[in-house]
């Protein structure tokens, strides 16, 4: 099973060099009420999967990669900690 997931390289480090960019297009930047109400909404989307989905064995969803233009394999509770990432941290 192929499960390298985008992950924020610079995640709990305290001197995350995208941090300190301060660039008004920086992604970095705190969601606005809208981008939160869409992450509530993904998660909202992702439980109802997850429940659907997992008692039949699905273990994940696979994503469309942007960096590599590859599909990757992310399991339930990866995806449900990018989201909550997302919430508590703001586009990685
Ligand atoms: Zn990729």
């Amino acid at each position: 099973m192929h499960d390298d997931a985008p992950l924020d390289p610079f995640a709990g480090d305290p001197e995350d060099p995208a941090a300190s960019l301060g660039d008004p297009g920086d992604e970095s930047a705190p969601l606005s009420v809208t981008e939160r109400e869409d992450v509530l909404a993904d998660l909202a989307d992702l439980e109802v999967f997850r429940a659907l989905l997992e008692p039949l064995g699905v273990r994940g969803l696979t994503v469309d990669c942007g960096d590599c233009g590859k599909l990757h394999y992310i399991d339930w509770d990866l995806l449900h900690g990018n989201l909550r990432h997302l919430l508590d941290e703001g586009l990685p």
